[in-house]
């Protein structure tokens, strides 16, 4: 059990006057413990062999409700289905994306962060957040 985790969902199911189901737990558990940047369908398939009655609008609602509480993160690598990964306590990275293979390689660069904040402090902005992907093709495509 990711206690932690399951401590923030029910915080924020609380205060928004929701439900913790039975459903919701199994989805943030698989979710945990699944590889980073999965897909719903991907999701999907890894929940419904504990949860047979689960629906894909659960875990598609349940995603939207993890990211809003703060535990997940969703990208769209323009590959026509969105990802997710945990970002409870992850460190903040960038992705590389494969185009050929879907290959994702997750990167972090001080200067690319530093130069960031550098440019938006000369255009008297404040980031809250930042996603960089970049696109291209892996060594295994090339
Ligand atoms: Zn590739
Ligand atoms: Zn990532």
């Amino acid at each position: 059990m990711n206690s932690k985790q399951i401590e923030v969902l029910e915080n924020y199911i609380t205060e928004h006057k929701l439900k913790i189901t039975k459903q919701r737990r199994a989805i943030l558990n698989a979710f945990i413990e699944c590889e980073n940047h999965v897909s719903v369908e991907e999701l999907y398939g890894i929940v419904s062999e504990q949860e047979p009655k689960i629906g894909l609008a659960t875990i598609y609602r349940t995603l939207a409700l993890l990211t809003k509480s703060g535990l997940a993160l969703e990208m769209d690598f323009g590959d026509g289905q969105k990802r997710y990964e945990s970002s409870y306590m992850n460190a903040h990275h960038d992705h590389m994306v494969c185009t050929e293979c879907g290959k994702i390689i997750e990167f972090n660069h001080p200067l690319i962060e530093k130069y960031q904040e550098e440019i938006a402090i000369q255009n008297g902005f404040k980031i809250t957040s930042h996603k960089l992907d970049l696109f291209g093709h892996c060594n295994d495509c090339l």
